[in-house]
């Protein structure tokens, strides 16, 4: 008998997916379950409604159904590494979903209840294969309903501007994409909200990226669409480019992931370089001077000591959340190694840096980070940082200097103490070597 944990592991998952009293979806707060139960039984009623009240499709239409159904599974198949790659890179974090290609397809050409059908087979076949490990089936349903939703209202957009595609025209399909990806990715942003204790507008929205992918695999569903109509063995033409999509967006996902410290989401020691490097070249004449901190917490050994490791971790993912809270946007926050970090501050007054400097270090002071232990719940608090800052003068500075002096200020602030803040005094650049005799005229022999 096999005994392998991995195996005794998913034996169980399976066993509470079919348990309805233990799914995952009841430990979610209660506004999230009663919105996730009425957008599914929105989506359950309308397709029943919609059925009762249209004809049966016809065999053409079934077999368009199941043509566009067929290319969804085979193109889950087809991409199935390189999706379980890039959902692993994005931690769930990513809106895209390049399925959307055949359910738009179908809600464009497919009598509703058929779109909906796409969607359902396309959506659950996803999910199933793709999620490693395999996301709450809650979720599984939840995207689905948003999609059969979607694929409704497109639908209803297409048939209220005539049957058909070609009388729909071109702003019948701009206007059935823009309310398609509106309800599919508001109802997804919705739930992101909801479940995020602090919702942070970027991730609900989803990046431009994101965006740009989403209009892209509309579009290729768009044009699946006219080839259904026009030769549906033109649809396999959709699906070369489809793969090579999968690939574009993989490599960027992973780039992401390579620049990404992975205990605190900040940006790793090398990318920070690279990017400060990129904003004191580029940036630093538009925006005038900048600043750049350097963070060590203290005695942070001691927190190890006392609360091990795995708390350690913790406590330098809230710092990082601290940090990333007291800065802008699109100021830089990296973790240089173990537990030191960096942020460089754009466009301000020294004043002002000081100041952000300040609001850290108290905001650090004020941390209490709560983790479940197998002893019960742990507080870690009493938190301490020291920072050392360097101005980068008007015309510029290179990053090296920059960091000499903000960690020659952050020692100072160590030796003084600790839990301080120091801002670096820029070295004096040395004086021009004057020749000691004028240019061009031999030294006088005598
Ligand atoms: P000081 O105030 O002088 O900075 O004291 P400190 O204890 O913070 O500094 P020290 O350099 O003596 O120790 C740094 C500690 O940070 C030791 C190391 O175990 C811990 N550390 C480094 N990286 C990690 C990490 O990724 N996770 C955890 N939990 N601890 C780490
Ligand atoms: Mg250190
Ligand atoms: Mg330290």
């Amino acid at each position: 008998m096999s005994t392998h944990p991995e195996g005794a592991h998913g034996a169980l998952r399976r066993a509470r997916e079919w348990t309805v009293r233990s799914w995952p979806l009841w430990e979610m707060p209660r506004r999230l379950v009663a919105a996730v139960l009425v957008v599914e039984a929105t989506a359950l009623g309308l397709v029943v409604a919609v059925a009762t009240r249209t004809p049966l499709p016809d065999g053409t239409q079934v077999l368009h159904t199941a043509l566009l159904a067929g290319l969804g599974l085979l193109h889950t198949e087809a991409a199935i590494g390189v999706e379980r790659i890039r959902r692993r890179a994005t931690a769930g974090g990513s809106h895209a979903n390049l399925s959307s290609v055949w359910t738009f397809a179908g809600a464009l050409v497919l009598p509703p209840v058929c779109a909906a059908a796409v969607a359902v087979v396309v959506h659950l076949h996803v999910w199933a294969r793709t999620g490693r490990p395999r996301v709450p089936l809650y979720r599984g349903a939840y995207s689905t309903a948003t999609i059969v939703l979607a694929c409704l209202a497109a639908a209803g957009v297409v048939a209220l501007l005539g049957r058909g595609l070609s009388a729909a025209g071109l702003p019948g399909i701009v206007l059935a994409l823009g309310v398609y990806t509106t309800i599919n990715n508001g109802l997804v942003a919705g739930a992101v909200a909801m479940s995020a204790p602090q919702p942070d507008l970027a991730r609900v929205l989803g990046d431009w990226d994101d965006n740009l992918l989403e209009v892209a695999t509309l579009s290729l569903g768009a044009l699946t669409a006219v080839a259904v109509l026009v030769n549906p063995w033109l649809v396999l033409l959709a699906l070369p480019p489809l793969l090579v999509l999968h690939r574009a967006v993989l490599v960027k996902h992973l780039e992401e992931a390579a620049s990404t410290d992975g205990k605190t989401g900040l940006l790793n020691a090398a990318a920070w370089h690279a990017r400060a490097e990129q904003v004191l070249r580029r940036g630093g004449r538009r925006q005038g001077p900048g600043a750049v901190l350097v963070l060590d917490l203290d005695h942070f050994k001691t927190v190890n000591d006392t609360h091990g490791h795995l708390a350690g971790d913790r406590v330098l993912a809230a710092v990082a959340g601290a940090l990333r809270g007291e800065v802008r946007e699109q100021d830089l926050v990296g973790r240089f190694g173990g537990e030191e970090f960096v942020v460089m501050l754009g466009g301000a007054g020294p004043a002002e840096f000081e100041a952000v400097a300040e609001r850290i270090r108290r905001r650090v002071a004020d941390l209490r980070v709560e983790m479940p232990t197998p002893d019960g719940p742990l507080t870690v608090s009493g938190l301490t940082v020291s920072i050392g800052g360097a101005l980068s003068p008007d015309e510029g500075a290179d990053l090296r200097t920059l960091l000499q002096i903000a960690d020659t200020a952050l020692y100072a602030a160590k030796r003084g103490g600790r839990n301080a803040v120091r801002m670096g005094v820029p070295v004096p650049a040395p004086p021009p070597v004057v020749p000691l005799h004028p240019i061009g005229r031999p030294p006088d022999p005598t």
